[in-house]
């Protein structure tokens, strides 16, 4: 069977890459061992930029058809719920003044629905490894469904097979990891009597607990917790834990009730943390998260997963529709730009991101002190505050300079009330994407 790409894993990376190339005209095989995706509470709050990208493939109207909840606020609250930083997306360009949130299967149902007529989906088909060319290059992929194997030849092979991506492995791509040491818990909470309309990172002395709404009057829940703080926990030690936590952070307090009816919806995650050293070899390209993790927190990476398949759609674009030719060489180029462009792009939301968690999650006393710091002084700089709004929306990224930070920490910043001038492309680092 041969196609010109085969994309393997259909999350929201493999699905956005077969948006993206589906829309280019080429033939997409995706396949993913599994035959309903799913349902954990990983990928809900979709950035500006994210959001500007889908609307492009057409799955916005979709998102939006099944209830998504739009948001213009990610506020930082003391444990009483004062504000400690606000970053106010309305401040951004037109069209691109919210982030949205959905449950994370509604979001694959959204860009499943989407895919173009040339793009074919097929659930319970596994990966079992790449086939590999004479040369070594990547020719495609074996395959298992059910009882049968086969090969699929493609000129141009995806691993978009998440975390413990296989294939990424098997082409000998080994990213260094640097997981977090704490765990969140995630809660569903159904019919609280008052729904959040932002999303808020309360910082408390036992780090961060992370709260925005859901449709259907429903409200997602992240509290962090010590590796082994829960281990050996009853049903009952569960509930009075629960219980403690929550009354811990008296802006949480409403919460109690509706979320001990809840308790059983609750999901220990680790929260891995790398950026592969490469992002392709030739004849594959890794994307998503089989590329790269951050902590959930600062709700980077779809965005970055999507950035992921609009860049190597531009890149495909660029090397082989312009000659009409799609052969191996051509394909190698693509990938090779590809992966050089993403990896400089991904290193700074990494950073990033893991700054905006270290800041909040920080459970010792220094570091408390600094992240608290690190966070008035940037809301007491409009600079800094603008800056730092544009970087998490995902529509441009400035990373923050030497000087910024020492800003953050207590430098007099003579510049703080010069503005920086919008991108000149209104939404650069998806719009760059969509333009090109
Ligand atoms: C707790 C948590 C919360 C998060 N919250 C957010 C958020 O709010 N906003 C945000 O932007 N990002 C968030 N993220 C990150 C986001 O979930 C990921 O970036 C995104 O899911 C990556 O999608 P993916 O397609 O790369 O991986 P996945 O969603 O893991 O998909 C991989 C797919 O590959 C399939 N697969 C695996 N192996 C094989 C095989 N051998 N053969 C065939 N198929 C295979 C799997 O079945 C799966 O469907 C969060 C992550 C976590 C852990």
């Amino acid at each position: 069977m041969n196609q010109d790409v085969v994309v393997c894993g259909a999350g929201a990376g493999g699905l956005a890459a077969a948006c993206a190339l589906g829309n280019l005209g080429l033939r997409v095989l995706v396949v993913d061992k599994r035959r309903q995706p799913a349902n954990v509470p990983k990928g809900e709050v979709l950035q500006p930029g994210a959001l500007a990208l889908l609307r492009s493939w057409g799955v916005q109207r979709r998102l939006d058809e099944r209830g998504a909840v739009h948001l213009t606020d990610l506020v930082v609250r003391d444990p009483h719920g004062d504000p400690l930083l606000r970053l106010d997306y309305g401040q951004l360009p037109a069209g691109n003044q919210s982030l949205a949130t959905h449950d994370y299967p509604v979001i694959l149902q959204s860009l499943s629905d989407s895919l173009g007529p040339s793009v074919e989906l097929r659930r319970g088909v596994g990966v079992c490894e790449p086939l590999f060319g004479t040369s070594g290059r990547v020719e495609g992929v074996r395959v298992s469904d059910g009882d049968r194997q086969y090969d699929v030849r493609a000129a141009m092979v995806i691993a978009a097979d998440g975390l413990s991506s296989k294939l990424r492995r098997a082409v000998g791509i080994q990213p260094r990891r640097a997981d977090y040491s704490h765990r969140l818990v995630s809660f569903e909470i159904r019919d609280p009597a008052q729904t959040p309309t932002d999303l808020s990172a309360y910082v408390t002395d036992r780090g961060l607990r992370l709260c925005y709404p859901l449709p259907g009057n429903r409200i997602r829940l992240y509290i962090q917790i010590r590796a082994d703080e829960l281990r050996g926990f009853g049903p009952a030690e569960l509930a009075a834990w629960l219980r403690l936590v929550l009354t811990d952070v008296p802006s949480l307090r409403p919460l109690v009730e509706p979320a001990l009816a809840g308790l059983n919806s609750r999901q220990l995650l680790a929260v891995p943390r790398f950026v592969a050293p490469h992002l392709s070899v030739p004849g594959l390209a890794v994307l998503g998260e089989a590329g790269h993790a951050v902590h959930p927190m600062a709700a980077q990476g779809m965005n970055s997963s999507f950035t992921d398949a609009q860049c190597l759609a531009a890149q495909l674009c660029a090397h082989i529709l312009r000659n009409g030719v799609m052969d191996a060489d051509a394909v190698d180029a693509a990938l090779r730009e590809y992966g050089q462009q993403r990896v400089v792009n991904l290193i700074e939301v990494d950073q990033m991101s893991h700054r905006a968690t270290t800041m909040i999650t920080s459970t010792s006393r220094v570091g408390r002190a600094l992240g608290r710091r690190a966070v008035r002084r940037t809301t007491a700089n409009p600079r800094l505050l603008r800056t730092v709004t544009y970087n998490m929306s995902g529509l441009h990224m400035r990373p923050l300079s030497m000087l910024d930070r020492l800003c953050q920490l207590g430098l007099h910043d003579f510049r703080a009330r010069r503005l920086p001038s919008p991108p000149a492309r209104a939404h650069d680092e998806s719009a760059r994407w969509c333009e090109s």
